[in-house]
């Protein structure tokens, strides 16, 4: 089976900058304990399950808000995730008395920065994305006047609240572009005039690209959490804009043997959250992959929490 390694693949610059701050918070002993991380750090769990050998307590609820979720802490240390919080999260936490570290990606805090710039402005503001993800609660989080759209659906009952102003509209950071022109299409027909800031961000269009961009394979595996939205959007973008069938796994262990049966070019590629050693793991596994030899279909991962954190 020939194995096609797509790039760029795997980390992004705002998941390598939260992992090395949550790794120097480790390190230094002036940061009060216990370290908390208010969320996944990253959205992927063989990361959190590595930081909790060091100790550091993520705090993960999906039926709970950052801001219900600050009430579990009651001293030390507060890590907010690469996916960004509103300032009345940090506001919260810091009158607790928490030291509170900030390890939101930039291209995240551009959002924050843009939505908060067009409400001075005077304009409304829409806000596509998906329902369940922290990076729309943080930005929800900003005024309560900015209405979050999901679906066609939201956008054909979407109306102004005051028809004398213009319309904002931006996006989730890790959306695919089918995700927002669903929704675009339809605000775009009944306000024309409405300011559209496009906040893909770069890692997420570059790894959507590659796999867009690929050359002809039999299947696309791609390797990343469940609850990674950049990890979910490639194998959707892999189905619907290259007809290439797609599977999505966390690891080594979530491949199926079967899969592979009459394959002969299959192409590897990682969401913006998952470590390269896993994704390498997984290369190499295919490599070695024989149909015919059941020797071959061992899958258990080798890989330390060490390994997941190198
Ligand atoms: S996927 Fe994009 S927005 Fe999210 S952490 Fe990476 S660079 Fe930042």
């Amino acid at each position: 089976m020939e194995v096609i390694d797509l790039r760029p693949r795997g980390y992004c610059h705002g998941v390598a900058k939260a992992l090395h701050i949550v790794k120097k918070v480790i390190e230094d002993d002036t940061y009060p304990r216990p370290i908390h991380i208010l969320g996944l750090i990253v959205h992927n769990k063989k990361i959190t399950e590595a930081f909790r050998h060091y100790g550091v307590i993520s705090l993960d609820d999906p039926n709970k808000s950052r801001l219900e979720l600050l009430d579990l802490i009651e001293t030390g240390t507060v890590i907010m995730t690469a996916h960004g919080v509103s300032d009345l999260v940090i506001d919260k936490a810091t009158k607790k008395g928490l030291t509170v570290v900030n390890a939101t990606c930039k291209d995240v805090t551009k959002v924050h920065d843009a939505i908060k710039t067009h409400l001075e402005l005077g304009y409304e503001v829409a806000y596509i994305g998906h329902k369940n993800h922290p990076e729309p609660e943080g930005i929800l989080g900003i005024d309560p006047s900015i209405t979050f759209l999901c679906t066609k659906m939201d956008a054909m009952n979407f109306q102004l609240k005051d028809p004398n102003k213009k319309l904002f509209v931006t996006n989730q950071t890790t959306l695919s572009r089918y995700d927002i022109n669903v929704v675009l299409d339809v605000l775009r027909i009944k306000y024309p005039d409405l300011l559209f800031d496009d906040d893909i961000c770069d890692a997420t269009t570059l790894r959507q690209k590659a796999v867009i961009d690929q050359q002809p394979v039999d299947l696309c595996i791609v390797v990343g959490d469940t609850l990674s939205s950049n990890s979910n959007k490639l194998a959707f973008v892999s189905k619907h804009e290259r007809n290439i069938n797609s599977y999505r796994v966390e690891g080594i262990e979530d491949i199926d043997p079967a899969w592979f049966k009459d394959i002969k070019r299959i192409s590897v590629t990682s969401g913006a959250s998952t470590p390269t050693k896993l994704t390498n793991e997984i290369i190499d596994y295919l490599k070695s992959f024989d149909y015919n030899d059941q020797s071959t279909w061992q899958r258990k991962s080798k890989l330390t929490h060490i390994d997941i954190l190198s």
